[in-house]
């Protein structure tokens, strides 16, 4: 279970450690929840603070859902490592690129957005194409229920050719169906960069997958780390009690972040 983390005298084992990776899921952890997720902002007290820690430590990564050049513009800062799609797509140092595993199946995630946007006559849903995955959003459809039952059915032949469906917060994603996810991304990024120590930042299920592969890692002797849970309305029981520590919410994330700064030698205001 999770125990609050009100200064950072406890991770000071980790942030002592070199070459040393901070990870962090965006949405919930560095920008707060909102409805759409179209208006989801990073804070200006988080950029800052990340941009310190960047300057002063190896590797600082975001860990998203969301495609990479949308959680490039989200946080805003050109020197991070931006991991997307639940780790399927990576830009780093200019180049985005997808995993050479699942790069053959963005031909069929481009085949299915074409016969999806024919057979799906639903005036709202909104169809994004991430590369290796398709987003289907109905949250502006009128009746979202409906339209999640007929997308369900659209989805089917899809589903039959192998093609891997998960299910969000009124969006379906249609990707491949591999074995990659927050953890596998976040073992990738430690192996890359060899770290020693790394702190990994998540408020949702999906980053459950990266704080067991961190203390998995921990329990081999890889890397000193530590994950931290960000508390919210949303969080979830099993994310409390997965992660070593917990803040609350975002402003708990600004202050972490702001400590972390000072601790790794960047300016406080
Ligand atoms: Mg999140």
């Amino acid at each position: 279970m999770a125990v609050r983390l009100d200064d950072i005298g406890p991770l000071e084992s980790v942030l002592t450690r070199r070459p040393f990776g901070l990870a962090a899921d965006i949405d919930g952890t560095l920008s707060p929840i909102v409805d759409t997720p179209d208006t989801a902002a990073v804070t200006p007290l988080c950029r800052r603070y990340l941009r310190e820690i960047r300057r002063r430590v190896e590797v600082v990564a975001a860990i998203s859902g969301r495609a990479p050049k949308v959680a490039r513009r989200l946080v805003g800062l050109e020197d991070l490592v931006y991991i997307g799609n639940h780790g399927l797509s990576w830009w780093q140092q200019g180049r985005e690129e997808t995993l050479a595993e699942a790069a053959p199946y963005e031909t069929k995630v481009r085949d299915a957005r074409k016969d999806l946007a024919v057979r799906l006559n639903l005036p709202g849903l909104l169809l994004e194409d991430k590369g290796p995955i398709l987003a289907l959003h109905y949250r502006l459809c009128a009746d979202p229920q409906a339209a999640r039952e007929a997308i369900l059915d659209a989805l089917v032949p899809w589903k039959k050719q192998g093609m891997r469906i998960r299910e969000g917060r009124l969006v379906f994603e249609l990707g491949p169906p591999l074995d990659i996810h927050k953890g596998t991304a976040l073992a990738r990024l430690m192996e890359t960069y060899r770290l020693g120590g790394v702190l990994y930042l998540g408020d949702d299920l999906t980053d459950v997958d990266a704080f067991k592969m961190l203390r998995h890692w921990r329990e081999e002797g890889k890397v000193s780390g530590a994950a931290v849970a960000v508390a919210n309305p949303e969080s979830g029981p099993k994310v409390m009690e997965e992660a070593d520590y917990w803040v609350d919410g975002v402003p708990g994330v600004e202050w972490l972040l702001g400590a972390i700064a000072t601790a790794v030698g960047g300016k406080q205001p």
